[in-house]
């Protein structure tokens, strides 16, 4: 092999493993490559190797510190990928089928929190190398890519993914064919094809319709992630949950175990009751079998949130595969129905048909529980078989470089390790070096937030805002989708006090704001446009900005870079939240209400802090009148910032350090950091799955 050809191979390897997205030195790689050719950003590797010509590899090749880090880069790769638990017939493996992955910008097969999350739950399974293979679904367009005009208007623009140039590879038999299942629906028989993506060690299947010569209305099912109407979406689920578990199979694997993230998936488990039925058990015993192999995880407590089809809508799709059971339909009907859920539930099939089943946080768990109580007339509300597994976040993904280098010097195991032991020895850190280091990634956040503040008043030619951020000030982030029980403008209902509260000479406070709403969410993008008027009223004098086009990049810098994380559901209706994990992770503090993972934060870790992991909006009372906390929990947002987190953050020693504040940073990534971690999480399920890592 020639050194260029050993070259390219090396680069399409690091290229193509999605690793490079949380390996901060592949990262730079591509960045100083891309920075070489020029038209390229270094923000999607496969533009930058794509781009790379003759030239190129002839330049990179005569620089020999460049062409060694590559190859280093390159074998450590290969290394990894050499650890990978096998996923053989007879071993355990265990399938994970979610609607959406966050993998990196470049792909957009994610909207939000639940696609971040199985993201992180790849990532995490592939450095604790558990046998574990994921299935998804190939969108040729993504969830959209967000602008504000000048009037505060969302506008949202098709995120295409083009598979072909993508890190994906088409999914091949032994003699090259493309491999093909076929999935039964109400007009007919679906063809599936796939794309193999590679997360570290973790293959992804993805599952794409799009194929030549099939009717156009079986080729758009996977053209539109969460699009088009309820029967795109019994579509799009059908190709999820039958025909990934087809897939796996055509492909060889057989797993012992079958992951639902969320009700998306829930048709898999009818799949796999066909799977024992045509083996000739009776409908009682495929339905055990069924069950032993199954865990379903939900992730909401918004009823709109869960999937429901109306009678004639699912009895068409679903008679060929009713037939193909042996299972009338009125059978199948029963299975994903119950006392107070009438229509056809993805969320009661999945928790009927899975042995284990659990919330994402405990707080989440005991609301699940009494909402499905019905379902289990014969058992007390605490009997309901729903468990709870917290969410975490992957530690490498999301820490930022500053806070990362000072762990690598005192807790080296931090990118693996789940052991809070371990993380006490940074409580030997000298405050001035947490404090500088929090100080440079709030900066290296202001530049960028400025630069797309810039970007967006040169293409609306209206100021964007921002004139008043100042990257010594105490930086305040609420970045989520805009569904109203978020209460995106709880903080603007008394907009003289919060004026009030920002322009503080001696105490200035600023708040950087972002996140999408659903372009059919006609009350969300009512809190975004209110949001983007705020950032331009007299009275918070540029000190509020909304920062457009949330991403994965935006995400981590916004929670690598804020001091403070400000959190304002309305309880319980969060079901964990992952971004104030993220900020904690990072030395940021939480400022948040009592609900989803910061409940339990609260009362596990907090009473081991020092000194405090954050400060908490209201109390654990029932809501009973919406209009009445509001207006409380605004109140106590407003005395919080202003006798609070503004008077810690600015009492400074002689040297110029927040003592105080600094102490509860440490607290907070001490105590919070090895717990709110996917390694934790996949601990806890890998547990529940009967795997292991190595
Ligand atoms: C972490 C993250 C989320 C999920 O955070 P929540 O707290 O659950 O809203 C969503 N989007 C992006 C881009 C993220 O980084």
């Amino acid at each position: 092999m020639n050194d260029t050809t050993a070259l390219q191979a090396e680069l399409d390897l690091l290229a193509r493993n999605l690793r490079w997205f949380y390996d901060r030195p592949t990262r730079a790689l591509f960045e100083d490559l891309a920075s070489r050719l020029g038209g390229v950003t270094g923000h999607d590797p496969m533009a930058v190797i794509q781009a790379f010509d003759a030239d190129a590899f002839a330049a990179v090749g005569s620089d020999s510190e460049l062409r060694d880090r590559i190859a280093d880069l390159a074998a450590a790769l290969r290394d990894e990928l050499a650890g990978a638990p096998a996923l053989d017939p007879g071993q355990r493996v265990v399938a994970y089928l979610s609607a959406e992955f966050a993998l990196c910008d470049p792909l957009k097969t994610y909207s939000g929190g639940l696609g971040v999350l199985a993201g992180d739950h790849l990532r995490s399974a592939s450095d604790l190398a558990l046998p574990l293979v994921a299935v998804g679904l190939a969108y040729r367009d993504g969830y959209f890519t967000q602008t504000v005009d000048g009037t505060g208007n969302q506008v949202s623009s098709p995120a295409p993914n083009d598979l072909a140039r993508s890190a994906a590879v088409p999914v091949v038999d032994a003699a090259g064919r493309r491999v093909v299942v076929h999935v039964p629906m109400g007009d007919g028989e679906v063809a599936v094809q796939a794309w193999r993506l590679s997360v570290g060690r973790v293959p992804l299947i993805l599952l794409d319709t799009d194929i030549e010569g099939q009717p156009e209305g079986h080729r758009a099912i996977t053209w539109h992630l969460y699009g088009g109407d309820r029967d795109t979406r019994i579509r799009q689920e059908l190709v999820l949950g039958v025909g990934g578990v087809r897939m796996l199979h055509a492909m060889g694997v057989d797993p012992s175990l079958y992951h639902l993230n969320e009700g998306h998936a829930a048709f898999a488990a009818l799949e796999r009751l066909g799977v024992y039925r045509r083996a000739g058990q009776d409908l009682a015993t495929a339905l055990a079998s069924v069950r032993g192999e199954l865990h379903f995880t939900t992730h909401t407590p918004v009823p709109a949130g869960h999937d429901t089809f109306d009678h004639g809508l699912a009895a068409y799709h679903l008679a060929p595969l009713s037939h193909h059971l042996g299972v009338p339909f009125d059978q199948l009907w029963d299975l994903a129905t119950g006392p107070g859920f009438p229509v056809w539930n993805q969320t009661v099939l999945a928790l009927k048909l899975a042995e284990r089943t659990n919330g994402v946080a405990r707080l989440h768990g005991e609301v699940s529980r009494s909402m499905f109580a019905s379902l289990w007339p014969h058992r007390d509300v605490a009997n309901v078989p729903i468990d709870h597994v917290t969410n975490g976040v992957h530690p490498t993904s999301w820490t930022g470089p500053e806070i990362a280098e000072l762990l690598d010097g005192y807790v080296p195991g931090w990118r693996r390790g789940t052991d809070p032991a371990a993380w006490q020895a940074l409580r030997d850190l000298d405050p001035a070096v947490l404090w500088d280091a929090r100080q440079r990634a709030r900066a290296r956040l202001l530049s960028a937030v400025q630069a797309r503040l810039q970007r967006r008043a040169q293409r609306t030619g209206v100021s964007a805002g921002g004139e008043g951020l100042d990257p010594q000030a105490l930086t305040i982030g609420f970045a989520r989708r805009f569904a109203t029980y978020k209460r995106g403008t709880l903080m603007l209902r008394d907009m003289d006090r919060l004026g009030e509260i920002l322009s503080d000479t001696e105490r200035p406070i600023q708040i950087l704001v972002a996140g999408k709403a659903h372009p059919a969410d006609r009350d969300g993008q009512a809190v975004l446009r209110q949001l983007v008027e705020a950032s331009g009223d007299p009275r918070l004098a540029g000190k509020l900005v909304f920062v457009e086009g949330y991403d994965l990049e935006l995400g981590g810098l916004l929670t690598s870079g804020c001091d403070v994380w400000l959190n304002t559901p309305l309880r319980p209706k969060e079901a964990s939240g992952t971004s104030g994990m993220k900020a904690a992770m990072n030395g940021g503090l939480n400022l948040s209400v009592l609900d989803g993972w910061w409940d339990e934060a609260v009362s596990d870790q907090g009473r081991h802090a020092e000194v405090g992991i954050g400060w908490s909006i209201g109390d654990r009372a029932p809501v009973t009148d919406v209009t009445e906390r509001d207006t409380a929990d605004a109140a106590e947002v407003y005395r919080l910032l202003a006798d609070e987190v503004g008077p810690t953050f600015y009492d400074r020693d002689e040297a110029g350090l927040p003592q105080r504040w600094l102490k509860m940073a440490i607290d907070a990534i001490v105590l919070l950091s090895p717990v709110y971690s996917t390694h934790r999480m996949l601990g806890d399920y890998a547990r529940r799955y009967g795997v292991e890592g190595a």
